[in-house]
């Protein structure tokens, strides 16, 4: 290894939406960074499409909000449909945040808005540059990095891996990730098409053949995603076009004329068993993994960055670790929530015998016709803590 000098106080791996809100925000409170990127340059597809009310909330210090709004689509609705009937009926105009909506920007808009404010603040993603393991020094981390071919190790007072589901830093640290894989596996499509509902509503239908969400994007695209036991690997337009007329609206029939870019993904729901391990903290879907449903995922892994950022600021100045625990107590807890919240979504989407999809039916227009119930969800999928 050609050197090991001191590169900052924080080593950050992972320059995905979680990697670039903490180094951003590490850099707005005065940390030194160091955050790399095995990827030549970021991603450029669509995934998670939705950005929440407390992920708005907590990206305003970067000025990072202000450029989301600027970009993204404002929708108060989310209803649960069984074709053409409302089920439940969610009003995200009354939660209590300034930010009164979820917002539909496509991932690509929200990494490409972090990383310009990274920038601003004068950081830089040193990138292809793999992570290949580290070993503690006392109170510090040397990692072993490589790029053009060449072997370093940069050494920190702390390193953090926001390296995706399938994270080497989870891995080295040997911190468990445990959980499991849907059955199931989802499809993704952003279209263009003839739609009979609002662009102000992300609807999830149930059907018998599984569950099928359709949310505006802005422009004039919409996003699709869909459970399916056998997804094809890039859905075409007839397969979308054919998911819609078996589960989607029958009064008024929906007719997608492109297919801007479509994938197939299978869904794991995992925890890691902590988020620290001495110094060695995990962050974004290196932390927990669940299924779409509800747009959750990139959503925690940006607020357990930010959170984190704030607790790694302070402790650098103190010197207090306490801090960093009970982030990594509180984020375990919201991780569990959010994989909870997302499973019974899930599930209750993809119920088989016509018997148990009656019952489930039945239950949810109850519970939609309780106001306290309709508010708790909207401020649960918002991610506003709990009152
Ligand atoms: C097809 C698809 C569709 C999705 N749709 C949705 C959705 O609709 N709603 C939703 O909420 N979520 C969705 N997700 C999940 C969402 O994209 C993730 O939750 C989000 O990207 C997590 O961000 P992250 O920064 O934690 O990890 P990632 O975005 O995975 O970023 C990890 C980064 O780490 C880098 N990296 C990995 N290993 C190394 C290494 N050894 N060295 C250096 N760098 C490394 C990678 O290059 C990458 O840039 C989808 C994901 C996919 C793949």
């Amino acid at each position: 290894m050609s050197s090991q000098a001191f590169a900052a106080d924080v080593m950050v791996v992972g320059a995905g939406p979680t990697g670039l809100a903490l180094a951003a925000e590490l850099r707005r409170l005065g940390v030194s960074i160091h955050i790399v990127d095995a990827q030549a340059e970021g991603a450029n597809t669509s995934r998670a499409a939705v950005v929440h009310a407390r992920t708005l909330e907590v990206l305003e210090p970067l000025g990072v909000t202000a450029h989301l709004l600027q970009d993204g689509l404002k929708v108060p609705t989310f209803r649960i449909r069984d074709r053409d009937n409302v089920l439940l009926s969610i009003d995200f105009s009354t939660i209590p945040s300034a930010y009164p909506f979820a917002l539909m920007c496509p991932q690509d808009r929200t990494e490409a808005i972090l990383l310009a404010s990274l920038e601003k603040l004068g950081g830089k993603v040193d990138r292809p540059c793999d992570f290949l393991g580290f070993e503690t020094e006392g109170s510090q981390v040397v990692a072993t990095v490589r790029s053009d071919g060449i072997r370093r190790g940069i050494r920190s007072r702390w390193l953090v891996g926001c390296d995706g589901m399938h994270s080497r830093v989870r891995d080295v640290a040997q911190i468990a990730f445990e959980g499991a894989v849907y059955e199931q596996s989802f499809v993704l499509a952003d279209v263009r098409m003839d739609w009979p509902g609002s662009r102000e509503e992300v609807s999830l239908f149930l059907a018998p053949e599984g569950l099928l969400v359709v949310a505006p994007l802005p422009g004039d695209r919409f996003r699709i995603v869909a459970t399916m036991d056998d997804a094809p690997v890039s859905p075409s337009l007839g397969d979308v076009n054919a998911l819609l007329a078996t589960r989607g609206p029958i009064a008024v029939r929906a007719n997608v004329q492109d297919v801007l870019w479509s994938s197939r993904f299978r869904v794991h729901h995992r925890i890691a068993t902590s988020p620290r391990k001495g110094r060695v903290l995990v962050c974004g879907d290196a932390a927990h993994v669940h299924s779409p449903a509800g747009g959750q995922g990139m959503n925690t892994g940006i607020q357990d960055a930010v959170s984190l950022a704030q607790a790694l600021a302070e402790t650098l100045r103190d010197g207090n670790e306490t801090r960093i625990d009970d982030w990594a107590t509180e984020r375990h807890e919201v991780a569990a929530r959010v994989v909870t919240l997302t499973d019974r979504l899930t599930r209750m989407g993809t119920a088989r015998s016509p018997t148990a999809q009656k019952l489930r039916n039945a239950a949810i227009h109850f519970a939609g016709s309780l106001p306290m119930v309709r508010a708790a969800l909207a401020r649960n999928i918002a991610e506003l803590p709990p009152r």
